[in-house]
């Protein structure tokens, strides 16, 4: 469905809201959708003034100078942009929803993955809760498949307003959106050598076994002699000390015998 059989009137809230400095995550959502009272399940007991904010939501008009100097529309509008995100949080993965994020998507108005070896990866935006006010909304890089935070601080725009699970049922939907080419991993090398064990390193704990700090072909073959001589020498140590027990045991049953031997004669005697 393209974006002109959306239902948003050309002068109302919606659209203004949509259209504020650094809302440009946020697609327009469709009124039908809004208007629906299963769509709005569970979202009234969240807001004092429930009915007024999804009316201010709904008007055809945008706010004037004068609105938003009023103290008590400002606070209207608070409510009416949490309840328009929570709602965003549920547009976004309707069949609708999702056609317009990903011409977003496409356009990269997500932004790119701050990661150099993601290539200006194209990013979806992710809360990292569905719940209000926990923390600000992030981005999922689907290459390196971590979250980040967007480039620019979006001061009002919450995480639930997207919510944890839209950049996954978008990228399950769209699969041919998914990256081909896996993400190129850093490595670590001074002088051409993979560092090892080393803070900073991404080998620290994968690794921590062996004592390595560094290593070329040469220290893995010095390494795996020391390894196996030290092997040896244990498995010589085990057999020496096995045959030492052996020795012990076999002193131990003959002094038993002899006891025993002692003990039938000095019967025997009396
Ligand atoms: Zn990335």
């Amino acid at each position: 469905m393209s974006q002109s059989n959306i239902s948003v009137n050309e002068n109302g809230w919606i659209k203004w809201y949509c259209n504020l400095e650094d809302h440009h995550f946020f697609c327009e959502i469709d009124e039908f959708f809004i208007a629906d009272q299963f769509n709005l399940y569970g979202l009234k007991q969240l807001f004092d003034h429930f009915e007024e904010a999804l009316q201010m939501i709904l008007s055809p008009n945008t706010p004037t100078d004068e609105d938003l100097e009023d103290d008590q529309f400002l606070e209207l509008y608070n409510e009416a942009s949490e309840l328009y995100g929570l709602l965003h949080a549920r547009f976004i993965i309707t069949p609708q929803g999702l056609t317009l994020m990903k011409s977003k998507y496409l356009q990269g108005r997500f932004g790119v993955c701050p990661r150099v070896l993601c290539e200006r990866q194209n990013v979806l935006p992710i809360g990292l809760s569905h719940d209000l006010r926990t923390s600000r909304v992030k981005i999922f890089c689907p290459r390196c498949q971590d979250v980040y935070s967007p480039k620019k601080q979006m001061s009002d725009v919450d995480g639930s307003f997207f919510g944890s699970v839209f950049p996954h049922i978008f990228l399950s939907v769209f699969s041919e959106l998914n990256p081909t080419q896996p993400a190129n991993e850093y490595v670590s090398k001074i002088f051409g050598f993979k560092v090892h064990k080393k803070k900073g390193s991404k080998f620290q704990i994968q690794q921590n076994q062996t004592e390595m700090y560094y290593y070329a072909e040469d220290h893995i073959k010095r390494l795996s002699q020391i390894s196996n001589s030290q092997q040896q020498q244990s498995q010589q140590q085990i057999q020496q000390q096995s045959q030492k027990n052996d020795e012990e045991a076999e002193k131990k049953q003959k002094e038993a015998l002899n006891a025993i031997q002692k003990l039938q004669k000095q019967k025997q005697k009396k």
